[in-house]
């Protein structure tokens, strides 16, 4: 198996270091291969997505990729942005499934913006299409109105499409996620459930969408469907977020939906994401930026970035109980209140980046605790 690791920009390379770091500490045999991306690649080669970085990510089994971007690049022309780099990754890989778990953790239920009772024990799954839908739908730009409310006025425009094996395909995603994740829970006869999110009553894409999803269920009798409106799916995600089991939707919906979802589990420095092809090669990031405001300072959450290569054991490389092992470690270091300035309250204890993947490391050989009541592998931050 060879895993291409792409750190990038900003905190990127600090935390990325600390995921390869957990990696190594499993009792499995990777080749791993680092290449330069986005802005560090910019500079060395002139372009955001070298050749060399991209041949590197296709012969890959899976890649790491930590975030890309910083203000000082601002003023190249588009193409030339950091940022261009994970969009030519998904168009050239062919990633367009992307799955964000949004999971609350017991001791950080304090840290949701909604009350404790409706996040404690949260664990939801958000599918986004990433490869159609209005934004990238052709025709699309600005023209003089020749109808409408104001004929001759100027006008922008924008085309919502979708086509049958494009829905066909995220929705197997989804199902097959929902069936897996029904019998990883080992409670005996558990079901799993899709939650579709559309905008049917108005938009016909969105009637084609809920058909066509429903068509793809009838594969899949071990799990529930269900079929909801995105205004409501966006009440529902606040009011009681618990209800949802795996979430499928379109780019657009997803977009905002899983930055909404994200948002009730405390930290963005807490979320992986996976962005998978039809073979099940997957992109692996955090759900962050670069953060160029805290780079090189060693205070970065490392913790979203591990728990994405939890999400690649799991979704490239079939190695789920070494995935379950990465979220226990995470789930312990936690509980021994160990937190980087993101996460930190009175009564946890402040730590940097290196010492997070550290406690990580410690816990994955089940020491988590003695590691923070030693305080040996530990280089506190005075809080
Ligand atoms: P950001 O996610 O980088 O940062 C937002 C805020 O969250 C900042 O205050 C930052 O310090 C904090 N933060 C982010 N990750 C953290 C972590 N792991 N631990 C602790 N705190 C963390 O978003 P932004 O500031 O809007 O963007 C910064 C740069 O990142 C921009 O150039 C943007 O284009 C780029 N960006 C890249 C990606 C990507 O690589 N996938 C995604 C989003 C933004």
């Amino acid at each position: 198996m060879k895993i291409a690791i792409l750190p990038g920009d900003g905190i990127g390379p600090e935390i990325v270091a600390e995921a390869v770091r957990v990696l190594g500490a499993l009792d499995l045999k990777f080749e791993t291969e680092t290449a330069l991306v986005g802005g560090a690649a910019y500079d060395a080669h002139g372009h955001p997505l070298p050749e060399a970085t991209l041949a590197l990510a296709r012969q890959a089994d899976a890649v790491l990729f930590g975030a890309v971007g910083d203000w000082k690049y601002d003023r190249l022309e588009r193409p030339l942005r950091p940022e261009q780099a994970i969009l030519g990754l998904r168009k050239h890989l062919g990633l367009f499934a992307n799955l964000r778990p949004a999971l609350c953790y017991d001791a950080l239920v304090q840290a949701s913006s909604l009350k404790p009772e409706l996040v404690a024990g949260l664990d939801i799954l958000i599918i986004r299409e990433l490869t159609g839908d209005i934004y990238f739908g052709q025709p699309r730009g600005r023209r003089t109105a020749v109808d409408g409310h104001f004929p001759g006025a100027e006008e922008a425009f924008d085309t919502m499409r979708y086509s049958r094996p494009e829905i066909e395909r995220i929705a197997h995603v989804a199902f097959q996620a929902a069936s897996k994740r029904a019998s990883a829970s080992g409670r005996p006869g558990a079901r799993g459930k899709v939650t579709s999110v559309d905008k049917a009553n108005v938009l016909e894409t969105f009637q084609f969408w809920k058909d066509v999803v429903s068509a793809v269920h009838a594969q899949y009798p071990d799990v529930e469907l269900e079929h909801m409106y995105v205004d409501n799916a966006a009440m529902q995600l606040v009011r009681a977020p618990r209800k949802f089991d795996v979430v499928v939707t379109g780019n657009l919906f997803g977009d905002i939906l899983s930055d909404e979802a994200a948002m009730l589990t405390g930290s963005i420095g807490m979320l992986p994401s996976a962005s998978l092809d039809a073979n099940g090669k997957g992109l692996y990031e955090p759900s962050h930026g670069s953060a160029p405001d805290i780079a090189g300072k060693g205070v970065a959450n490392p913790l979203a970035t591990i728990l994405s290569v939890a999400m690649m054991l799991r979704y490239s490389l079939q190695q789920p109980q070494a995935a379950e092992r990465i979220e226990s470690a995470v789930q312990a270091v936690l509980a021994a209140g160990l937190r980087t300035p993101d996460l930190w309250s009175e009564g946890t204890s402040k730590v940097g980046t290196r010492e997070m993947g550290e406690a990580v490391v410690a816990a994955l050989a089940g020491a988590a605790g003695d590691a923070l009541r030693s305080g040996r592998t530990m280089t506190r931050i005075k809080s």
